[in-house]
């Protein structure tokens, strides 16, 4: 197929392009012609509310921004399409749909998927949390069936708390455990532990820690040569591994596939690529929607001088970010530094920052 040229490729509809492309319509900013974003999906859904979704708490409407209306806005052409292999080296992408297109720049912010158990027979039927589209579609199915089912999330981090306790309210017939290789939340204060701990211990959701589970096989999880626990499905939420096609695209990657970047989010290895997000490797930025959000407003001012020639802005992450954590009752867990909370409140004010993201990048 013949190559389409393009002058700056904005691949993936991630917080970080998203929040950039806001502040390019505040500021008046058009890219030039030949710009695009490239995005499997014409919306993109906000992960910040897709447990308060599972949880009965929003409509799917209010947790997903539409696409073209945002890109109209910056003049920007949407182009839906999903990247399976990058050559950085020839300025080349090849997308699903076998379509070839070439680009003088690109910025990555695709996001990441979370790891899987190594073996798998097939026996457990598998719901990634991640794209959302994908297990939006395996939650549909066992609502509508409304069965007892053992239902088993995968996962030690916030996502796969809110997630557990999300499927836990929707799907009050099934039986809910959550599975962690390590500590529960290891990485928040001991007050926000014991608080998470004792929400999960009220709602009936079994907990396992310390049980990395690396194989799957008729219908058991395995951790090893141990078999702990018959599941009919399981949710994977564990965390950010890089899109496989990242580490043979020649872009400089650390060890886990991310892209390495440098504070002005550019690649170590070609200067005309950049990347923000959960597929970027940055020092002192976690994978996480806060950090992205903070390199889209540094990227909104880095693309375009880059385009110029101009010196670039750099963003240094910040040492510490708020966390908050759906509990799927309205309320939530808050998480700074050494200090946690939790109460209606809280969720009031989770509440008012996701619906605050998702109006201003809302465009009627
Ligand atoms: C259930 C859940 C809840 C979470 N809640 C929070 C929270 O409250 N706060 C927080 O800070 N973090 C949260 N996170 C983590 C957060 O989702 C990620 O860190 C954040 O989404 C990363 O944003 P991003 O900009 O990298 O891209 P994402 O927002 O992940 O978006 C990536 C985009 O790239 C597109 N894409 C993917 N593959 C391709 C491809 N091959 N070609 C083209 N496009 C592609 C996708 O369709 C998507 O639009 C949560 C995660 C989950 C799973």
């Amino acid at each position: 197929m013949k190559p389409t040229p393009y002058s700056l490729i904005l691949a993936g509809a991630g917080h970080a392009h998203l929040v950039a492309m806001r502040r390019w319509i505040e500021n008046g900013y058009n890219p030039p012609q030949g710009t695009i974003l490239l995005s499997p999906s014409p919306k993109a859904w906000y992960s910040g509310m897709m447990p308060g979704l599972i949880a009965g708490r929003f409509t799917s409407d209010e947790c997903a921004i539409d696409l073209a209306p945002l890109c109209k806005a910056c003049e920007v052409e949407l182009v839906i399409g999903e990247i399976a292999d990058l050559n950085a080296a020839k300025r080349r992408m090849k997308l699903t749909n076998e379509q070839v297109l070439e680009y003088e720049y690109l910025s990555l912010n695709v996001g990441s998927v979370p790891p899987q158990p190594l073996h798998n027979d097939g026996s457990i039927s598998l719901a990634p949390a991640k794209p959302f589209a994908g297990f939006n579609e395996h939650w549909q199915v066992w609502r509508k069936r409304n069965e007892s089912m053992q239902l088993v999330v995968l996962g030690g981090g916030a996502a796969a708390f809110e997630l557990a306790l999300a499927l836990q309210k929707s799907l009050p017939q099934a039986q809910l455990s959550l599975i962690c290789s390590g500590d529960l939340l290891s990485g928040y204060s001991r007050g926000l532990r014991h608080k998470a701990i004792k929400i999960l211990d009220e709602r009936g959701i079994k907990r396992h820690k310390n049980t990395r589970i690396d194989s799957i096989a008729n219908g058991w999880l395995i951790s090893g040569t141990r078999q702990i626990l018959q599941a009919e499905a399981l949710v994977i939420a564990t965390g950010a591994a890089a899109q496989p096609w990242l580490a043979s695209s020649g872009l400089k990657c650390d060890n886990s596939g991310f892209v390495e970047v440098s504070n002005s989010l550019q690649s170590l290895s070609h200067p005309e690529v950049l990347a923000s997000g959960d597929c970027a490797n940055q020092t002192g930025a976690a994978h996480s929607g806060v950090y992205a959000v903070r390199q889209g407003s540094a990227l909104s001012q880095i693309i375009p001088a880059l385009l110029d020639s101009d010196t670039l802005r750099e963003y240094k992450p910040q040492a510490r970010a708020l966390a908050l954590l759906a509990t799927a009752d309205g309320g939530a867990l808050m998480h700074y530094g050494r200090f946690s909370a939790g109460g209606r409140l809280l969720g009031m004010y989770k509440d008012y920052l996701d619906k605050g993201f998702m109006g201003r990048h809302t465009i009627d």
